[in-house]
């Protein structure tokens, strides 16, 4: 902050907590990050202004939520109604080979209409025992100018004054650019998809040849969830559109049902180069969710990590340490997405013993119990990527267990075969 001529720190201080003592923390995008930001604080006393363009909308997503994020936020669980408990995974390799397996933790399935009205709801109804204000307001904010203290918000109704500033505006995010670079293409998924009438009790993982993503089939509450996701600059919003509609066609999804909807949307998937030089914050203001590129680059999976990167980033400024939201999330989230990404590629594109890594797993998954375990825990987020190297070497023959580290680009290493670093890309 520039301070004018003559006067101290302290004094700079001083007036920055003066303002911090009468405008509220604004938060810019009510989706899943930014909805669970202004619950936690304003629990807390905090007066929260809460911005968001569109309100509770149908964002483009699958709306999987694994047992990880169930786990870390009982209410999601006790949604009920708003959300499908999937038991049944069915894994479909390239060639086609097919496994079902039973998870032994559901995913919930929501619709993000439900589940952001849901997360908005609690941001609405929080701070009223402790006399905070939350005040949600549905507009786009178009500008933000200001410093650390008193930050100036627009849009198109009026101006706002803010003493510190969230952006949980997503991956397609103006501000970016204006507090860190805009998210590069390499580091993006495309995704096209449809909501389609109907329902299903299976949720469905097809890999592909040659694409860095895969289809799947989300079943939800009252309709079903299908989509598509590639890494930008290597297949077209329109070749993936293709590519899903052929593969719907053949598995008996009908799109000229009355209200099948097309969407389309980006996703990030960050590189760990990219994860190597992250910034989420800096004087008076943070990043959060899929604004700050908080997507696990293997599965696209956002929504766990735009709430936990929400409640680090409230829990950080509660204690009057922001900060510390940079320290936290490096610890926890960032270590696991930096070993997704450096795995990521070789897992979609790797070979192993003559096939590639993805026909191998699915055949693993039908093959051996211990492996549809292993996977029933990836699915549920409870398998991390840092010790999965060595439960590989614990439930396969230690040929396979190699060959699979090796196509992952995990170091051999004799004497600590279970303690060392994947390669990096
Ligand atoms: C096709 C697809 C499928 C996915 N499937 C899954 C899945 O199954 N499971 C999973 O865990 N993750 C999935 N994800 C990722 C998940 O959707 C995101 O990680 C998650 O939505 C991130 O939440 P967020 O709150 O950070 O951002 P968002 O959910 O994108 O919310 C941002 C909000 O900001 C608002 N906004 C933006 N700009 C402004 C502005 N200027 N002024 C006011 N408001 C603004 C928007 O209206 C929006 O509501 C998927 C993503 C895609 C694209």
């Amino acid at each position: 902050m520039l301070l004018p001529a003559g006067e101290s720190m302290s004094y700079a201080r001083k007036s920055v907590h003066d303002m911090n003592a009468h405008h509220p923390i604004a938060i810019v995008g009510g989706g899943p990050a930014g909805a669970l930001a202004g619950a936690l604080l304003a629990e807390e006393g905090r007066d929260v202004l809460l911005f968001d363009e569109k309100l509770a909308w149908e964002k483009p997503c699958g709306g999987g939520i694994t047992h990880k994020a169930l786990r870390q936020y009982p209410f999601l669980a006790d949604a009920g109604s708003e959300s499908n408990p999937v038991e049944h995974c069915e894994l479909i390799s390239p060639s086609g080979q097919r496994v079902r397996f039973q998870m032994q933790h559901p995913v919930a399935i929501f619709s993000r209409l439900a589940l952001n009205g849901l997360l908005l709801e609690r941001a609405r109804r929080a701070g009223s025992e402790v006399a905070a204000r939350v005040d949600v307001r549905h507009e786009r904010v178009t500008r933000i100018s200001g410093t650390a203290g008193n930050w100036q918000l627009f849009t198109p109704q009026r101006e706002y004054h803010a003493s510190y500033l969230m952006i949980a505006a997503g991956a397609r995010n103006s501000f970016r650019s204006q507090f860190l670079s805009p998210i590069s293409p390499s580091d993006l998924m495309v995704t096209a998809g449809y909501f389609i009438p109907g329902r299903s009790s299976v949720m469905t993982i097809q890999f592909l040849k040659g694409i860095t993503g895969y289809i799947w089939v989300f079943p939800r509450a009252d309709h079903v969830s299908a989509g598509i996701a590639g890494k930008m600059g290597e297949t077209s919003t329109a070749e993936l559109r293709g590519i899903l509609e052929g593969w719907l066609g053949e598995n008996g999804f009908s799109l000229d049902l009355d209200g099948a909807r097309f969407y389309s949307h980006i996703l990030p998937s960050f590189r760990a180069q990219t994860f190597d030089k992250l910034e989420v914050c800096g004087e008076g203001w943070a990043m959060i969710g899929d604004s700050a590129g908080l997507v696990d680059p293997i599965t696209g999976e956002g929504l766990y990590y735009a709430l936990r990167s929400a409640e680090m980033c409230a829990s950080a400024l509660l204690v009057g340490r922001p900060d510390e939201y940079r320290e936290r999330l490096k610890e926890e989230v960032l270590a696991e997405l930096k070993l997704a990404a450096r795995v990521s590629q070789r897992f979609y594109n790797g070979q192993i013993f003559g096939d590639s890594v993805l026909e191998r797993i699915v055949s693993l998954t039908a093959q051996s119990a211990s492996f549809r375990e292993l996977m029933s825990d990836l699915f549920a987020g409870i398998q991390g990527y840092r010790d999965l190297r060595s439960r590989l070497y614990q439930i396969l023959p230690a040929v396979m267990a190699e060959g699979l580290g090796g196509a992952m680009g995990w170091r051999w290493n004799k004497s600590a075969k279970f303690a060392i670093d994947p390669v990096a890309e």
